[in-house]
This record gives C-alpha cells, structure tokens and sequence, in this order.
C-alpha cells in the first residue's frame, strides 16, 4: 500500500518528491483539491502588481509532477480518513473512492482565519489564502477597473499579510485603506520602533491609508459598493474587501478522526501524530512546544527531515531550523529581529 499524502502545498509536495529520490521504489500517492498545479503560496501578497503571476506562480503543473513516479489526484476532496481501514475517503469528478495507506502525511496546510462576528457576511468579503482566491480578486479588480476606473480598496488586518496586500494593490495604481485593531502594524512579528517605521512607509511612499484602533464590527452594501462598520460610525465607497486576520490550521479531518489536536495537529518531536500510522508537517502541524512553524523555510525543513525519517529510519527529532521571516513590503527592512 502507498504513502498517502494529503495537500500539495510546500509540504506535501516537498515531502512526496524528496520520498521518491531517496526511495524511487516507494509508491506514493499526493491527493489534493487544487487543480491548478504546485504554486508558491508567498507570491499571492504579490498577485496584483504583477501582470505575469497567474502562471509564474505556478511552479510545477501536477502532469509534471506525475512524471516522476507520483500518483498524484488533483481536485480530489479528502472527506474522511478510517484508521482502522487504514483508508482515506475522498471525492474526485462527483465521484466517492478509497484510498489504502501505510502511512499517511497530512499536510493540509492552514485556511485564513475569520474572527467569528464576520462569518455570518462571507459574501461580503474576500480572502487571499489560495490561488483561486487570487484569481477571483483579480477578475473582480478587472471588472472594477473597466467600469469605475480606480478600485478602492478596504483591507481588514494589519498583520504580515494584510501590510503585503495592502502595499501590493496600492503599488498597483488602487487606493486603499488598510484597517487594523490594535494600535501598531505587525505587533507580533516586529518590535514598536520597526511598527512605526513600516507605517511611515506604507502611508508615506506607498501611499496606502493606514487606520489604527480600528474595531471592524462587520460590513453592509452591494455589490462594488460596499462599507466597513467600526465602533464610531461606518466609512463607505470601496469595491471589494480583503479580510486577512491571520491564519487557521486545517485540522478538521484530523479532530474527526479522534487524533489529538490543539490549536493544530498535534505531534511529537517525530512529527508523529497520536496514530503511529499518521504524520502532519506544515501549517498545521502543531509541535509540543505549542508552536507552528508556519512559513516556508521550516515547512520545508519538516517535510525533507520526515521524508528522510521514514526511508532511513533516523533516530533524531526535527531539528527546527534558522530562519527568518521577512515582511515583502518594497522599502522596507526592519531594524531589529522579527519575533519569531
Ligand atoms: C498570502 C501569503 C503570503 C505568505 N508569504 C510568506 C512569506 O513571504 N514567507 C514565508 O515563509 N511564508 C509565507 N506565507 C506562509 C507560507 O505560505 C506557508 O507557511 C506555507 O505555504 C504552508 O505550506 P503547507 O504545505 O503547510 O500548506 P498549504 O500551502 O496551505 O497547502 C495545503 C494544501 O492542502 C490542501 N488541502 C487541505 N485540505 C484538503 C482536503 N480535505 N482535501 C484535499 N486537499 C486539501 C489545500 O488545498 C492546499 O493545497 C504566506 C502565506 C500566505 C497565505
């Protein structure tokens, strides 16, 4: 039976390619609900000001990756794993089908995070978390542009990628005012001197409209007319929305099938599950030390550390890597440490 793998983001797919180099015996088998290909998740918060990014974010179309030995089912919906079977149920083409494992990689990666009083208004708002989000805001910029001119933009979150998208769709000739909670930018990556540089910045040079204390209670409005409700009042007049308050491990096939989770999956320092047959890397994988490695370079590191863990047998625990998260925001390089 195959190595089951499930998501085809940087972990999965890092994972399924590297098993196969070192194992080219190894049967593997990647499920996934894209259908677009191996794209670079980092490259979305640019997904405006480049012309070219629907197909140079795409770096490996799934055919490409078949190539090498992977089975891989794309637009395959995983709906369910059976651990006594030791099977996962997933839907392909309004089809139902099983798949056998030894053993299984969940590398589901992580949703956009929705603070709770939005979830009733998901029309009202979009997400940038996928390349078919990227791809619907930007036929609605397309629209917006054909028939009003200028999209205006209401950006909700003040976080790493709320600041990059922001930056990116004001870069790109829209206006745009970036909403935040609290009282600086990026209060969990950057130290306080570092925040109000990256604020002179954005409002300065970039020329996006930067809102502070700002609580956001909801949103109303039509279509290309919508309006952002705060504690004072309402500010009306943009086009389109962007919520990016964070991010949420996808953990759900995971909790229905009894494995212990936390905020994430929880594993070992294995990256080993509460099932001996089942490992999780990536966004939402959750370590003993409660963190979540969730950026690339970590990813990575887990996905060819597991790869290597399985085929050679190796007795040492993940190393966590060095590494360092930088905020892609054109003139701006932060003076201290991020707070990783
Ligand atoms: C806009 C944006 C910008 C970012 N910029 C940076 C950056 O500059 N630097 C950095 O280090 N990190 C950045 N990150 C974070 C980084 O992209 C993530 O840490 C990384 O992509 C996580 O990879 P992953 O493979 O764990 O998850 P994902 O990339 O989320 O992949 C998970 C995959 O699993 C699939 N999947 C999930 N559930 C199912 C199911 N039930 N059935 C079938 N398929 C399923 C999903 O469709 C997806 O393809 C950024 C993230 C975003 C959203």
């Amino acid at each position: 039976m195959p190595i089951v793998v499930i998501g085809s983001g940087i972990a999965g797919v890092s994972f399924a390619e590297e098993i196969r180099k070192l194992d080219p015996q190894a049967s593997v088998a990647l499920l996934t609900r894209e259908t677009l290909g191996y794209y670079s998740r980092p490259l979305l918060s640019h997904g405006f000001s480049r012309e070219d990014i629907e197909t140079r974010i795409v770096m490996k179309s799934f055919a490409v990756l078949a190539q090498t030995g992977l089975r891989v089912e794309s637009g395959a919906e995983v709906l369910r794993l059976d651990r006594g079977e030791k099977t996962v149920l997933f839907r392909r083409d309004g089809r139902e089908q099983t798949i056998g494992y030894d053993k299984l990689v969940l590398a589901t990666g992580s949703a956009a995070f929705i603070p709770p009083p939005f979830l009733a208004q998901a029309g009202m708002f979009h997400l940038l978390n996928s390349l078919d989000d990227l791809i619907i805001l930007r036929r609605l910029r397309e629209s917006v542009s054909r028939r009003f001119g200028q999209p205006r933009w209401a950006v909700i979150g003040g976080g790493l990628i709320g600041c990059e998208v922001a930056a990116d769709l004001a870069r790109a000739g829209d206006r745009v005012v970036l909403f935040h909670a609290l009282a600086r930018l990026m209060e969990k990556q950057l130290v306080a001197e570092d925040s109000a540089s990256l604020l002179e910045i954005l409002r300065e040079v970039i020329g996006v409209e930067v809102r502070l204390d700002q609580a956001v209670q909801g949103f109303a409005g039509e279509e290309y007319e919508r309006s952002v409700q705060l504690a004072d009042g309402s500010q009306s007049g943009f086009h389109g929305i962007i919520v990016a308050c964070g991010f949420k491990p996808r953990k759900e096939l995971a909790q229905a099938a009894g494995l212990e989770t936390r905020r994430g999956v929880a594993v070992n320092q294995f990256l080993l599950t509460s099932d001996p047959n089942i490992h999780a890397i990536g966004d939402s994988a959750e370590l003993p030390d409660g963190r979540l490695y969730a950026y690339v370079t970590p990813v990575r590191s887990q996905a060819l550390w597991l790869a290597k863990h399985l085929v050679a047998q190796t007795q040492d625990t993940w190393p966590v890597p060095l590494f360092k998260p930088k905020a892609k925001i054109p003139g701006f390089e932060a003076a201290h440490p991020y707070l990783v």
